[in-house]
């Protein structure tokens, strides 16, 4: 079976002195716990981060890298310069990403690529806006997105990845899919995958759910099958409530 994985996609917020004071307050607590946890800190908080957790169970994340290990791209950060931070995962093709920094599915496949070879764990993330719900395409577009991203991607490889379904339009919004919802989403993901590779490999991937999750929705969204955990931004800015996330059974 698969153990839950919680991360904390903390997006543009918290600096480094904030940062610091988040792990000073939520690593004591953070012990011993029966899930995965990640942070994934802005880029200039990462080596101080990497300092604080060294020795804790909690990981850290990237949210994005370039696909290439160093040249002439101004204002990119590679994979190596990650790896040797230490990070352990990247968020690779987040929706924000995606919308203002005009990622494509092409790029998002170099990058997964990339981390994978690197030995960086991607959470790939995928999700529909309002009015491709609206419109009933939810289920194809979201195919397409995870097709896309695997190509060229080997079982093994997979293996390694952790996908987060992230419908947009529940991103900040503090409208959260319903658990059946996402677990109709997920699950048909799972069902690609296994489509794609094979069953074995798929019920190996871990898929989590994105989009105003909070310690008080948080549960009934791990009651479903197919879902593995949360990607989470606003409710991760803070100890308490990311604490409070970590410890949701
Ligand atoms: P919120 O939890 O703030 O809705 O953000 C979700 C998200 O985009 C995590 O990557």
């Amino acid at each position: 079976s698969r153990k839950p994985l919680i991360a904390g996609n903390w997006k543009m917020n918290n600096t480094k002195t904030e940062t610091i004071k988040f792990l000073e307050s939520f690593l004591p607590k953070a012990k011993g716990l029966s899930v995965d946890i990640v942070i994934c800190p802005p880029f200039t908080n990462l080596f101080v981060a990497a300092e604080k957790l060294e020795g804790t169970d909690v990981k850290l994340g990237a949210q994005n890298m370039h696909w290439e290990d160093k040249g002439a791209f101004t204002g990119e950060v590679s994979p190596v310069m990650l790896k040797e931070i230490p990070c352990d995962y990247v968020i690779i093709g987040h929706s924000e990403r995606r919308q203002y920094f005009a990622e494509t599915d092409e790029t998002v496949n170099k990058k997964i690529k990339s981390a994978l070879q690197h030995d960086l764990l991607p959470i790939v993330c995928v999700g529909e806006s309002l009015a491709q719900r609206e419109e009933g395409i939810t289920m194809s577009w979201i195919m397409s997105q995870v097709e896309n991203a695997l190509k060229d991607i080997s079982s093994q490889e997979l293996e390694k990845i952790v996908f987060a379904y992230e419908p947009i339009w529940a991103i900040g919004t503090g409208k959260t899919a319903s658990a059946a919802d996402a677990q109709e989403v997920i699950s048909a993901i799972r069902k690609k995958i296994a489509q794609m590779y094979c069953s074995d490999t798929a019920e190996k991937v871990r898929i989590l759910y994105g989009g105003s999750v909070k310690p008080e929705n948080i549960k009934e969204l791990m009651q479903e099958a197919d879902i593995d955990g949360a990607l989470v931004g606003g409710a991760s800015l803070k100890p308490d409530s990311f604490y409070a996330l970590c410890t949701f059974n």
